[in-house]
């Protein structure tokens, strides 16, 4: 493999474990569209290794990611190879961004949750938002006592961030609380509501996840796929998708409503909300 990356890093620290780590904590981990090309190409590297079995996802640094990076929102598409037939980027009016996050944001994370191998995200302290955009894709989520989760993104204007699996991560009562307030859902909370798997010391976390990686490893690579193709059918029968295409839809009548109003995707005002309660902890 001769993938020149620079936004992430691919290892395998044990037979049959691959781990993608996001290696950008200079920026919290933000997102801008290398990083989540990178972190495509990666995964499909990882699929495509028959000697892989499971795929961690972890991330350097403080915070697992602080979300999307807003100071790169439109760069030159021909640079990332897409994975959907969205196509018209660059087309004015609402056209051009829907496209960019049909395939950026929702295609990506939608590819990432069918990968047919199991998939364990590996999180430490905050996760903002975009932030969950990798983290909810992934089929069990090992965090960190100082792990939080948090999708602040209706005070810009929107009804939440663009892979909007709320309801099934959460559940409807915490979803529209979390929405609403903005509020961060600490670790012992999130495990004790069955938004993660396991919470261990901070100091352990790449050693215990390591452990469930290679626990997993052991089981037949096909059967594996069946269970998760299995789940994962489950909850496309609940109707998965269609929620997700729905709240889409209303994401971006939140972005031209705000696009009318304020020349910007996002209320302006959002930024000082956020920032207050990023203050009050
Ligand atoms: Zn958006």
């Amino acid at each position: 493999m001769t993938q020149e990356w620079t936004r992430i890093r691919y290892e395998q620290p044990v037979d049959r474990v691959a781990r993608i780590v996001l290696a950008r904590a200079e920026t919290a981990n933000a997102q801008d569209y290398q990083l989540l090309s990178e972190l495509n190409q990666a995964f499909d590297r990882a699929t495509k290794d028959a000697q892989i079995r499971v795929v961690i996802l972890a991330a350097d640094g403080k915070h697992f990611s602080s979300g999307h990076d807003l100071r790169q929102l439109n760069p030159d598409m021909c640079h990332f190879p897409t994975v959907g037939t969205w196509a018209s980027f660059d087309q004015p009016g609402a056209e051009g961004y829907m496209h960019r996050e049909a395939e950026m944001y929702v295609g990506l994370c939608w590819r990432w949750r069918n990968l047919p191998k199991p998939t364990i995200a590996q999180v430490q302290g905050k996760v903002i938002a975009g932030g969950l955009m990798l983290v909810w894709p992934m089929d069990l989520i090992v965090c960190s006592e100082d792990a939080s989760f948090s999708d602040p993104v209706v005070a810009f204007g929107v009804n939440g961030h663009e892979y909007f699996v709320h309801p099934f991560e959460a559940g409807a009562r915490l979803a529209k609380e979390m929405l609403f307030t903005g509020r961060a859902i600490g670790a012992a909370e999130a495990l004790q509501r069955g938004m993660v798997n396991k919470v261990v010391p901070r100091d352990q976390l790449e050693a215990e996840t390591l452990k469930l990686a290679s626990h997993i490893a052991e089981r037949a690579s096909f059967g594996l796929t069946l269970a998760k193709q299995s789940v994962n059918q489950t909850l496309d029968a609940m109707g998965m998708w269609t929620a997700i295409q729905s709240a889409f839809g209303l994401h971006h009548v939140g972005h031209n409503h705000n696009q009318r109003l304020f020349g910007t995707l996002v209320d302006p005002a959002g930024i000082d909300i956020i920032r207050k309660q990023a203050k009050e902890g």
